[in-house]
């Protein structure tokens, strides 16, 4: 993941890492510009889901994007994985093509 300096522009370096929460990490940054040299903390969020996790954990729900091709033919995909019905979309096209 690159993350620029918001000050300088520089490239950064993520220094230490915090989980905050199951969707959430906080970061502590340096600025590698030897003239710039700001320091701050991130967050992480995971906000939108783009294709669902194939070991899905049934605590985590992060909804899926309007524009993932899973939200084409479900209301809520992730929701039916934790339930185990229907089989993963990645599952299926697996079985598929054998
Ligand atoms: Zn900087």
């Amino acid at each position: 993941m690159r993350i620029k300096c918001p000050h300088c522009g520089s490239a950064a370096r993520i220094r230490t890492s915090r989980r905050i929460s199951d969707l959430t990490v906080e970061h502590s940054l340096q600025c590698q510009n030897l003239d710039c040299a700001h320091t701050w903390v991130a967050l992480t969020s995971a906000v939108r889901t783009i294709a669902p996790s194939m070991t899905p954990n049934p605590k985590v729900y992060i909804p899926l994007s309007p524009r993932s091709p899973a939200a084409n033919n479900a209301q809520d995909k992730q929701t039916a994985l934790a339930l185990d019905e229907p089989p993963h979309p990645r599952a299926m096209a697996i079985h598929d093509t054998g």
